[in-house]
Parts: C-alpha cells; structure tokens; sequence
C-alpha cells in the first residue's frame, strides 16, 4: 500500500519506520529541513514508561485557582477567547474522576510496556546513537501529602505490573547523592529501576535514516496544506512541492493536527501545553544526576544525556503562539539552580521550548476517522517520546487489520 504519514516528529518517523517494515510504500511529509526540529527537539529525554498516569485527576482540583492565579505555578492557565480552549478545558475537568483516571492509568501502562519492548528491539537491531541509558528514575517529594498519594498510585500500578519502591527521604540522597543540597526538604521519593533517558532529537533523526534505508521517501522542506478528497476518500496530500497521492495517509502534525484537521470536519481534542527545557553542556560529575530525577513539588525532570543534563518543565496552557516566555525560563533556570546548584554551567546552558500535543485525558488518538483512509496517531502530550514506538506499532497493526497487542478502543478517535 502507498501510505503518506504527515509530520516528521518522534510520532511521524516513528510510524513511518513501523509502516516501511510492514512493506508499505512510505512518503513521509515534513515542512523543517531536517525531521525533530519541533515538540520531539528537546524535550526532557525521559522514557517513563511507568510514570504515564494522566494529568486529569482529583486531586488536581483544588489546585485549580493556583494555575490561574500565580505565574510562579508550575501549570498557568490563561483563558482566551478560544472555544477550543474552553471544550478542552471542560472534557478535561470531566476526565477529572478516580475511575477514569484509574483507566486511564492501565490503558496507558500497557501502552508504555510495548514501547518499552519496542525500544529495546530497535536498540538491538538499529545500533543508533542516542545516548540512551537505563538509568531507572526517582520521582522526590517535599510534602507528606504528595508522598503519600505517589504510594498509593504505586501500590495501585504494582497490581499492573510495574516494579516501583517506595523509599525515604535518606534513602534518595543515598541513591543519588547529588540530590544532598535539597536533602533536608526530601520527604521521600518513587525508584522506578527499569525506567531509561534517551535524545529524542537523535532518536527520530537516527530513526529516520533507518526509515529511509528501509525505502521511506523523506519528503523534507515541504510544507502541507490540505487534503483533497473525493466523498469519504481522500485522494491526495496538496503540499508545498505538489500533490501527493496514496491509499492512506497518516496525521502526526503533533499540536497542528487539530487546525489542520478542523477544516475537513474531523475533529481531535488536541490543545498545545507549552513548555520548557534547559540543556547544560558538561554536566559535573558530582553535581548533576545520574538517574533521572523528577522533583514533584515543582514538576521538573532531570535526564543525564550523556555529558549532558536535561532539565526540563512547566505547562502554560495559553494558547497557539509557540514563542517562549522569558520569565519562564528564569523562573526554570532558578528552580533548577537552587535544587542542583552545582550541577555544570548555567551560564552555557541552551534553552529551548516546545508545544506538548495534549489531549484532555492524556491518551494519544490513534485509529482511523470518517474519511476511510485517512489515519490519526497524534496527541502525545507529556509522553511523545515515551509513547512513539508502541503507538506505531498500534498505528500499523490497525492499517494491517491484524490483532492489536493491547485494546486499540482505548485509543480511538473519537472514544
Ligand atoms: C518541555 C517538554 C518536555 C517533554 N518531555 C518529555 C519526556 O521527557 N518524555 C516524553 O516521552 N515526552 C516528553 N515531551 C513530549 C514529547 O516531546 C511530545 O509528545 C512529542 O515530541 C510529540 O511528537 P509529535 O511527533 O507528535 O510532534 P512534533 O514533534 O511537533 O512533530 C510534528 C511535526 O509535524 C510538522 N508539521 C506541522 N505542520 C506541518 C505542515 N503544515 N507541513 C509539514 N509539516 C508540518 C512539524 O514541523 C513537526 O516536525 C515533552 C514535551 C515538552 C514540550
């Protein structure tokens, strides 16, 4: 089959590489000169696939007049004339249940196991170079409250398979002793051991050349603009260097899905969630960490990325405009300096920010729309990169119409 698989993120080249190894006929349509200049650019290189639980849950409820009050709280919201913005908001406050959140959780885990499989298969095989290491993760917190609910969703996650430790707040010093200087505040932390840190950018670009190795068209520096259809059909993908026409095509245009898809009537409830990241050049030894560390209170992952650390954080929900804001980035750098302050340079450290393609109940869209060949495999949110290889996978095997590895109903647009 000739299939067209639109954007060159993590989720688009990853699909693409699952769909070349299926013996399809793969274009893959990208506007950037290269593929991961976006969302999957640098992004906070966790690969979390035990830490999937959905951001809609009770217990964010009381916190809700702090997003839209402080511009230090890690999430902000900033309401905009935007009936977008507000069906997203109202489906996420629905999502807010201990049912769904339970579900969701599970459905997500699953997910997270495949890829996990997947990416070892294709470390294995491919011998990228992605500083890649299995480093597991340690999520600390400094209140008893958020502690004692991270048990209580560990001990939950420990009934689906996943092998968390609770430990004190000495026992995460000991595990990563770069966490000292905060150590007095450390009420107590999660150790996932299995869990990995990885370059997404080098991933998807490493990715991509196996892609195109395995016959993918690489269709780069080429802008999309629309579909042509012919009743439920679509014919072709109108781009920037002409037509190009398949049997199925594929949306992965991370938070440009929705506008992209609005005008054809299919609608997905993807909302960018905006944030940041910081990339410190020769991390010091001592100083920075060496397993990836979140720090709940104030919602920032740290990933050793080779002689590099990633630090990366915050949600603004404020709309489409994807420029940075410079008092975000302080108010990161700031955090980051006062919990590792001896962690490398600051001074040299890259900044960058990027827009989370996010759905209300945090599950991706994946599966087929009206239109009979037209495809979805968008709205990774927090977890693009955790995700892509099991979505793929998930994407490929419903083109193919073979059995799913997991419940594809999860996943379906429009569920
Ligand atoms: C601060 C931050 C930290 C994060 N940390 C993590 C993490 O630690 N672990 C994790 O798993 N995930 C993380 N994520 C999420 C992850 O980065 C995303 O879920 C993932 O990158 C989404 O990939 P994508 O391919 O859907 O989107 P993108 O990477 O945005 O790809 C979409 C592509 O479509 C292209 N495109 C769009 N419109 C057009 C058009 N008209 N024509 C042609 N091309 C077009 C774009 O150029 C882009 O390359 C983080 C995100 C952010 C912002």
């Amino acid at each position: 089959m000739r299939v067209c698989v639109l954007g060159g993120g993590v989720i688009g080249v990853s699909t693409a590489y699952a769909l070349a190894r299926d013996g399809h006929e793969v274009t893959l349509v990208e506007r950037h000169a290269d593929v991961a200049r976006e969302t999957s650019h640098a992004n906070g290189g966790q690969l979390s696939y035990s830490y999937v639980a959905p951001l809609a849950d009770p217990s964010v409820l009381p916190k809700l007049p702090q997003w839209l009050f402080s511009r230090d709280a890690a999430l902000r919201f900033v309401p905009r004339l935007d009936p977008h913005q507000w069906r997203w908001c109202a489906a996420f406050l629905r999502a807010c249940t201990r049912a769904r959140s339970r579900a969701t959780t599970a459905e997500l885990l699953g997910l997270g196991f495949l890829s996990q499989r997947l990416m070892h298969e294709v470390v294995e095989r491919e011998a990228l170079s992605f500083d890649w290491v299995r480093n597991g993760k340690l999520v600390v917190y400094r209140d008893e409250q958020g502690f004692a609910l991270a048990r209580r969703q560990a001990q939950y996650q420990s009934t689906l398979g996943c092998v968390q430790h609770a430990l004190d707040g000495a026992a995460c010093v000991a595990l990563e002793p770069a966490l000292a200087h905060i150590g007095a505040e450390i009420v107590g932390g999660i150790q996932t051991p299995g869990e990995e840190a990885a370059d997404c950018d080098q991933f998807t670009r490493g990715l991509a050349r196996a892609a195109q190795r395995d016959g993918v068209n690489l269709q780069l520096a080429t802008e999309f603009s629309g579909l042509r259809t012919k009743g439920l059909r679509v014919v072709a993908a109108q781009t920037s260097q002409g037509d190009i026409e398949a049997d199925a095509f594929v949306v992965c245009l991370g938070f440009q899905s929705q506008p992209m898809l609005a005008s054809l009537g299919v609608h997905v409830p993807v909302y960018p969630l905006k944030g940041y990241s910081l990339t410190l050049p020769n991390a010091n030894a001592q100083g920075a960490p060496r397993v990836s560390v979140t720090d709940a209170h104030h919602k920032v992952v740290y990933a050793p990325l080779g002689e590099r650390l990633r630090i990366a954080g915050m949600v603004d929900l404020t709309g489409m405009n994807p420029h940075a804001d410079d008092a975000r980035i302080a108010l990161l750098t700031r955090q980051a300096r006062e919990t590792f302050p001896d962690a490398g340079d600051y001074d040299a450290m890259q900044t960058w920010t990027g827009m989370r393609p996010a759905t209300p109940d945090s599950k991706p869209v994946i599966g087929a729309t009206h239109f009979r060949n037209l495809w979805l495999n968008t709205g990774h949110g927090a977890l693009g990169f955790t995700l892509a290889l099991g979505s793929a996978q998930l994407l490929a095997d419903l083109l193919a119409e073979r059995e799913l590895p997991i419940d594809g109903d999860a996943f379906a647009p429009g569920r």
